[in-house]
């Protein structure tokens, strides 16, 4: 049996204000001429953060538009036209949630790859190591800021470039930059990392390692959403650690039931993936039954509106296309049930459970 040997991320600094010393960490990785590039969030354009990025030089930042989840042509077009401008960059600072992470992901490796980010969307097709690249998150629970791949939607898929060049070179873990975040989008993201640790502790693929981190980070999330009153800054802290630990649990197992019937409902009707997640686990109670109950208790604690009947309207070739996408996701199913999944989960069950949603 082969051991994963997985690659990590190179440097992580946590704590409340460490924003600050971005200048400092950047310094070291300054080339003569060429510009930092910091890919920010659209939401935090006119905001005080702008203030705070330490520009130097012909350092740029430039706005990333996550109105809808990253696409290869959107990557494509942000590296091409840095080449064009720039030629060569010092690095990419991707500050946001996850889609903006896994935008600057995915631009860093693009500038050092030739065609299309389209090209690489798979496991290991990267050729060539990106430019520097740090994640800074500003919403806590993808765990896109640990791990090797940077989900995108191509012209014919929906798949991560997976790599050993994928993961960022540094990341800056500052609660207080998760602070402003309204209260469904930090629950849906905040789920993300409760699903990943269901998903992963309740799987077949689960060892030591990841149950080590999956524990703590599960135990986070109830401290946070389970058991805490009001949102506090102590909120803030727990659920970054937790996205951390989360997101360095399935680094070592995978995700499940919930995460391979979303990828479905995200491909054929662009839901989001926090959301998506939150609207299938609602009818999971058949593969996580402990791990439901507490999410709903959690919905309702929270006062958080799920949506409901969002395949009311398809027909049956829309079903199709989502379990075809759904089906695709082979590692998923065999963590969740088995080796046997394909008995155990049918077409005509998956058919079913889309129709609940
Ligand atoms: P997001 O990055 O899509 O952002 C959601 C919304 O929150 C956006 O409108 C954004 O502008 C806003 N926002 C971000 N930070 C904010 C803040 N501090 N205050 C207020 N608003 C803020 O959301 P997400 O849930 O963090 O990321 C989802 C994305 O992550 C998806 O594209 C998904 O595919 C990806 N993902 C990647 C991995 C990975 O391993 N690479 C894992 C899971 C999910
Ligand atoms: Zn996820």
């Amino acid at each position: 049996m082969a051991f994963r040997n997985f690659k990590m991320i190179g440097y992580v600094v946590y704590g409340r204000g460490s924003f600050n010393q971005l200048d400092e960490i950047l310094q070291p990785r300054r080339q003569q001429g060429r510009p930092m590039i910091f890919l920010v969030d659209h939401f935090f354009e006119n905001r005080e953060l702008i203030s705070k990025i330490p520009l130097r030089g012909n350092d740029k930042i430039i706005f990333a538009d996550v109105t809808h989840e990253p696409k290869t042509s959107y990557v494509d077009s942000l590296a091409s036209s840095l080449k064009e401008e720039f030629g060569t960059i010092s690095g990419v600072i991707g500050i946001g949630g996850g889609s903006t992470m896994d935008l600057a992901k995915a631009v860093s490796l693009m500038m050092n790859n030739p065609g299309s980010s389209a090209d690489y969307q798979g496991w290991d097709l990267v050729k060539n190591p990106g430019v520097y690249k740090a994640g800074i998150p500003t919403l806590s629970g993808t765990g896109a800021e640990v791990s090797r791949t940077t989900v995108l939607t191509g012209p014919t898929k929906k798949l991560g470039m997976n790599s050993d060049f994928t993961p960022f070179d540094q990341i800056v873990l500052d609660p207080d930059l998760t602070k402003d975040a309204p209260a469904n989008q930090r629950f849906y993201t905040g789920m993300d990392c409760y699903i990943h640790c269901i998903e992963s502790l309740e799987g077949t693929y689960l060892n030591e390692f990841s149950k080590s981190y999956g524990e703590k980070a599960l135990q986070l999330c109830q401290d946070i959403f389970v058991n805490a009153g009001e949102w506090t800054p102590d909120c803030d802290d727990k659920l970054m650690m937790a996205s951390y630990a989360g997101g360095m649990s399935i680094a070592y197992s995978q995700v499940g039931v919930a995460h391979a019937v979303s990828y479905g409902l995200s491909y054929l009707l662009g839901t989001k993936h926090g959301i998506g997640n939150c609207i299938v686990m609602n009818h999971l109670e058949e593969y996580y039954p402990a791990g439901v109950k507490e999410f709903k208790y959690m919905v309702e604690k929270n006062g958080i509106d799920i949506p409901a009947g969002i395949c009311k309207d398809l027909n049956e070739e829309d079903f199709d296309k989502m379990i075809n996408v759904s089906l695709g996701m082979k590692p998923l199913w065999e963590n969740a049930l088995g080796k046997d999944w394909e008995k155990i989960m049918t077409r005509e069950k998956l058919r079913e459970l889309y129709g609940k949603l």
